[in-house]
């Protein structure tokens, strides 16, 4: 490895090549409760060549190659479990340019969501995906990231018009145009996109980016159980309602999240809802609204119309897994990922909560619950067997569960090596596709080894 890094230093300048322990241990974890591994090396590139010149000599002496986005993903995606180089794109973090008049942005994957949105809010745009954590649009690409948004705007994939993609062997390629539609050649974007690095590193992204909407409306509304919250979305769906987001949150998390932000939010399953539109257009959404949650025997509706109270109902929404990390000390969190047809979702959202409270461990449900996704947050000791065991026996559950409702074992989170073990028995057949195209494009084993495919 030594005489890689020495060539790795004439690749870039020595301070950008780094074996410096504190930058291995940083690179060698996500924000799961996967064990961590240490990569040989750190490196920090700031142009497409030089990712190119970093694939060329992993290529050639054939050692593995882990990109590197913030690190917040979730299935241990970016733990170097063979070692190898991390490739940190934090320097590669320029908004090269913004096509109000074609509603696209490009950028360099080390751009981060909200980097990205404070620039676009200058010329009225915003970008849609919001994962609860700042991000980098590269990581988000390579995990098809989604958010509590994508009810309306639609997910990671949805928004990606073009990548440019080095690949293991140090070529160049664009995988689309910046045309709104095309009917040429194969969909090599939809493919790229949720690849999590092990087809190609992204040097540059091209996306899809909103005008503000003129109005925007919050609302809370509760409920005296999932299975009403649920039917409630249902009919809000069917309705045709300009609904943006559509947040289901249950009690206990309702709690922790009260105790967090030092609200009083009523304790009861609850559905967070977003619309977008113009003044006249939403005054008629939201009574109608109203009327369909009031039929679902809805508890408790309030409307946040100001700016202050809905930046503090997202917020209170987008910190709950940080409510539950500091009220539980030495705890890390385990966070489970199923998406289900929307039909299966209020069964299945119970059926979590009994495998839950049948262990010891504390546990919330939240769920995007427009699209059929819910996640169940669990605080576990990760240096206790048991704990671990507990929480994977109920992610077993959930995902097995999922997939007989016809549903997927990652909704938005992604494979990494915690969602391995389930690729076969959702995809049959064309896992086995997977596989070949990864054997094509990365012939030498050398992207992301041990992720998706075992
Ligand atoms: C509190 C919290 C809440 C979250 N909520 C959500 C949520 O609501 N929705 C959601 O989808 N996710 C959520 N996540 C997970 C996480 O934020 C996403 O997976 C995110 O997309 C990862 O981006 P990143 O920049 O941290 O990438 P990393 O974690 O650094 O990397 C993720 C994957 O992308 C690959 N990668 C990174 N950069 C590149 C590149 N330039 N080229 C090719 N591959 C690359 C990595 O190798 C890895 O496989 C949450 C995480 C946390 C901690």
């Amino acid at each position: 490895m030594e005489e890689i890094v020495d060539l790795l230093k004439e690749v870039l300048d020595e301070q950008r090549v780094t074996q410096n322990p504190t930058q291995l241990e940083h690179h060698s974890r996500d924000e799961s409760y996967h064990t961590p591994h240490l990569p040989d090396v750190v490196v920090f590139p700031r142009n497409k060549q030089e990712v190119r010149d970093i694939l060329s000599l992993a290529y050639k002496y054939e050692v593995p190659v882990i990109p590197f986005g913030m690190g917040s993903s979730l299935e241990g995606h970016v733990i170097p479990y063979r070692g190898g180089i991390s490739v940190d794109f934090s320097l590669m973090n320029q908004i090269l340019e913004v096509l109000p008049d074609d509603f696209l942005v490009r950028v360099q994957p080390g751009v981060t969501r909200t980097q990205l949105n404070k620039e676009l809010k200058k010329h009225g745009l915003f970008f849609s995906v919001d994962p609860g954590a700042d991000a980098t649009l590269g990581g988000m690409a390579a995990t098809n990231a989604s958010g509590t948004t994508s009810v309306r705007y639609g997910v990671m994939r949805d928004q990606v018009r073009d990548l440019e993609v080095v690949l293991a062997d140090g070529r160049l390629i664009r995988t689309g145009t910046r045309a709104a539609k095309s009917s040429s050649g194969y969909h090599l974007t939809g493919l790229f996109v949720g690849s999590e690095g092990t087809l190609g590193l992204f040097t540059e992204l091209t996306l899809r980016v909103y005008g503000i909407p003129e109005a925007t409306m919050a609302a809370r509304a509760t409920f005296p159980s999932v299975k009403q919250a649920v039917e409630a979305v249902i009919s809000i769906l069917s309705a045709g309602i300009a609904i943006a987001r559509i947040e289901l949150i249950d009690a206990p998390s309702i709690q922790k999240m009260n105790e967090y932000k030092q609200l009083n939010y009523p304790v009861a399953p609850t559905l967070f809802l977003e619309l977008h539109g113009n003044e006249q257009g939403l005054k008629q959404d939201v009574d109608f609204m109203r009327e369909l949650v009031e039929a679902a025997d809805c508890r408790d509706f309030q409307f946040e119309k100001e700016n202050k109270a809905r930046q503090e109902l997202w917020e209170a929404r987008h910190h709950l897994a940080y409510a539950f990390i500091h009220g539980s000390p030495g705890k890390k969190m385990m966070t489970t990922d199923v998406c289900v047809p929307i039909s299966e979702l209020a069964a299945s959202v119970e059926n979590a909560r009994r495998w839950i409270d049948e262990t010891h461990l504390e546990g919330a449900i939240v769920g995007h619950v427009g699209d059929g996704n819910f996640h169940t947050l669990l605080m576990i000791d990760p240096k206790n067997a048991d704990d671990i065991k507990q929480a994977e026996t109920i992610n077993e559950k959930i995902v097995l569960d999922a997939l007989q409702r016809g549903g997927t074992c990652t909704g938005e989170h992604g494979v990494g090596i915690g969602k391995m073990k389930y690729q076969q028995q959702e995809h049959g057949e064309a896992f086995l596709l997977m596989k070949q195209l990864k054997n094509t494009l990365d012939p030498k084993g050398i992207l992301n080894p041990g992720k998706i495919f075992p």
